[in-house]
């Protein structure tokens, strides 16, 4: 019977638990607070922050928020970022991608305050994190890895076969997985648009990550028997609904389902983990500033 891994479920006992932390910092007067900035009015964007907001409400995280004209300057941009840097109420801000074209986006998260960094985008912390000291964890490989964790995968000396280098998913979960430590030492192949013979790469692994962007193009003839299915991808496809789309992942559910011996769905898989650890870095960096220690999920 192939177990569909909840990420609902998991985000929920991390959210829980964040709970806790977030009481022990309220007590030492440090309440966490998460600010989001948007530039632009992108509705899915707006959509993320807007989630992202409610999320803090329901753990007791102060949430602001920054909207900043889409067509501005970019040092309009940047002035909001070094307010943000300067406020002590703010532990940790996203700028929320993508910025419009006129803005390098790569010289926003310079700017970024490292310490505030909660999307663990800034070039310091993905040192960090390579060099093995992560200090922020980027949020989906980090929701990714506490999904195989609470699915009882271990990744010790497991060929994991990520589909994906970028910089927000494929690369950063790659140095995650490969790390020496508990939630790593695996054997990571890291496939992108340039992999030739990709399906043998996926049919060999015993954990596939897909962080492609492409809808189910990963299908049951592409995955090897018992392996653990984590579909990053989330696509909108035109269909019959009321909004005129569905959320579907790179993988084709139902076809790897019957291979795979656990599988995360899209919807309620990989997306709200990536919610919760955006919570977690919140509360960790709070933790670090305020010099108050709290136990993390
Ligand atoms: P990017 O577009 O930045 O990267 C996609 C990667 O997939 C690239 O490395 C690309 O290769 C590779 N790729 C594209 N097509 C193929 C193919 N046919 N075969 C093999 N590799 C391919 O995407 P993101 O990493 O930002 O996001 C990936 C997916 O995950 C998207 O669907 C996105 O919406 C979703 N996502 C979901 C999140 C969540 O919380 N659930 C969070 C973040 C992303 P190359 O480098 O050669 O171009």
């Amino acid at each position: 019977m192939t177990e569909i891994i909840d990420g609902n479920a998991v985000a929920g006992d991390i959210r829980d638990e964040l709970t806790d932390a977030i009481e022990t910092l309220a007590d030492a007067g440090a309440r966490p607070g998460l600010a989001t900035v948007l530039m632009g009015d992108d509705p899915a964007s707006q959509t993320y922050v807007n989630m992202k907001q409610r999320d803090c409400e329901e753990v007791g995280i102060e949430s602001h928020h920054v909207d900043v004209d889409g067509d501005a300057d970019p040092e309009v941009l940047y002035d909001a970022i070094e307010e943000l840097n300067d406020d002590p109420a703010i532990h940790g801000y996203i700028v929320q991608a993508p910025v419009p074209d006129h803005v390098d986006y790569r010289e926003v998260i310079r700017r970024v305050d490292p310490l505030k960094d909660v999307d663990g985008f800034h070039p310091e912390n993905v040192g960090r994190l390579v060099a093995g000291e992560a200090r922020f964890r980027p949020c989906t490989p980090h929701g990714v890895q506490k999904l195989l964790e609470a699915a009882d995968v271990a990744t010790e000396g497991a060929d994991v076969t990520i589909v994906g280098r970028s910089n927000i998913v494929g690369k950063p979960l790659a140095n995650l997985l490969l790390q020496k430590a508990d939630d790593g030492n695996a054997t990571v192949t890291v496939c992108h648009s340039r992999t030739e013979d990709l399906a043998t790469k996926t049919r060999t692994a015993d954990v596939v990550v897909a962080a492609a962007g492409v809808p189910e193009f990963i299908d049951g003839s592409m995955i090897g028997e018992d392996a653990v299915v984590i579909d990053v991808g989330v696509n909108r496809v035109d269909a019959e609904t009321e909004k005129g789309y569905e959320l579907v992942g790179d993988v084709e559910f139902e076809s790897a389902k019957e291979t795979a011996s656990a599988i995360t769905p899209v919807p309620g898989g990989v997306g709200p983990m990536t919610r919760a650890m955006l919570l977690y870095n919140t509360v960790k960096a709070a933790s670090l500033q305020e010099d108050v220690a709290v136990e993390l999920p």
